[in-house]
């Protein structure tokens, strides 16, 4: 019996993850990433719980050690950078803001596609376009490549999936906080310390600089506005729109806004959770922030379960 062949779309976190136990399970697999080349753009993933679990699992653990930010704590400054408040990374037995092992998104994810590199076909700067499932197998058509034919079709392509839309339409809920947040790479500079710095200011808007392993700092803008498609901006434009939003305020903010048309890696989403009354649909299905997303501030949201589901953010 020929082996099965199945088709993971996004290679982030959960694409390469997947690949890695689909390859385990005997199964031939192809990651199609939108992107040219792998984004290493996103700060720290916490390594904890069922997610260390799996790295242990996939004997990750040590290799993502190595590659730790070893931020030190975090602490919640004001416009003159006083401390008014802080946690250290060992506080709650390593569990806390700041967990033990912390590692950036882009160096989780390059672990993780060199993992499978050589076991799973990768393909950058393609996605589908549309899919038939005919029971028994799907052919997919792609942007750039030729059609192919799959067993099954795994879109882990993050919150705003294109392929769960094709599949899925109108079953997907987006459930906005009101958050929309941007994260990029700036130049270091001798204030960054190895704490990362949380400052809030008024009008319901944040400035987090992190410290990373690679010589240069993550920062993150985040603002409260109801939904307004921010996140379907072209980036020149987001960019605009936070340097108006953050424009004249205290602490380091006018150095991050000045490093913002340079950085990088460059990242904006408007902050939510995918809610879906089922994660497949004959033989496709979606794994990871596209199926289930909880959204970094799922804790936060839980408190505010008032706000409105609003439609799909597709990206
Ligand atoms: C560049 C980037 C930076 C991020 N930074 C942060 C951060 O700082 N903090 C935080 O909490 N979360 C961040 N996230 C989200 C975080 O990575 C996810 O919440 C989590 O890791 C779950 O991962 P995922 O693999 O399900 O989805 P994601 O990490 O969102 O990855 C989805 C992947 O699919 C690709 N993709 C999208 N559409 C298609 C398509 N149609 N075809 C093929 N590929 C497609 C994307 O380019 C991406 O590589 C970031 C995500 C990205 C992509």
């Amino acid at each position: 019996m020929s082996r099965r062949t199945v088709l993971v779309t996004g290679a982030s976190v959960a694409g390469p993850t997947l690949a890695y136990w689909l390859r385990r399970y005997g199964m031939d697999v192809v990651v199609v990433e939108r992107a040219p080349e792998l984004r290493t753009g996103g700060q720290t993933v916490d390594v904890r719980g069922a997610g260390r679990t799996v790295a242990q699992r996939m004997g990750l653990e040590d290799a993502i050690r190595a590659c730790s930010t070893n931020e030190e704590g975090i602490a919640f400054v004001d416009a003159n950078n006083r401390t008014r408040a802080a946690f250290d990374a060992k506080a709650f037995g390593g569990e806390g803001l700041i967990a033990e092992l912390e590692i950036l998104r882009g160096e989780l994810a390059r672990l993780l596609v060199e993992r499978t590199r050589d076991d799973a076909e990768y393909i950058f700067g393609d996605c589908v376009t549309g899919l038939e499932d005919d029971g028994e197998r799907v052919r997919v058509t792609f942007q750039r490549g030729a059609p192919r034919t799959f067993d099954l079709v795994i879109a882990a392509e993050g919150i705003g999936s294109r392929t769960r839309k094709l599949v899925f339409g109108d079953e997907v809920t987006f459930r906005a906080f009101d958050l929309h947040t941007a994260y990029f790479t700036i130049p270091r500079a001798p204030s960054d310390g190895q704490q990362a710095r949380w400052f809030n200011a008024p009008g319901s808007r944040n400035v987090t600089l992190r410290p990373d392993n690679l010589g240069t700092t993550r920062a993150l803008l985040s603002f409260q506005e109801p939904p307004q498609g921010y996140e379907r901006l072209e980036p020149a434009r987001q960019k605009a729109l936070l340097k108006r939003t953050f424009a004249g305020l205290g602490w380091e903010t006018p150095r991050v806004l000045a490093a913002l048309d340079d950085s990088p890696d460059f990242y904006f989403e408007a902050i939510g959770q995918v809610k879906m009354p089922r994660w497949s649909k004959g033989r496709v299905a979606l794994v990871g922030d596209a199926a289930y997303c909880a959204s970094p501030s799922a804790a936060w949201a839980r408190a505010s379960r008032s706000s409105a589901p609003t439609s799909s953010p597709e990206s």
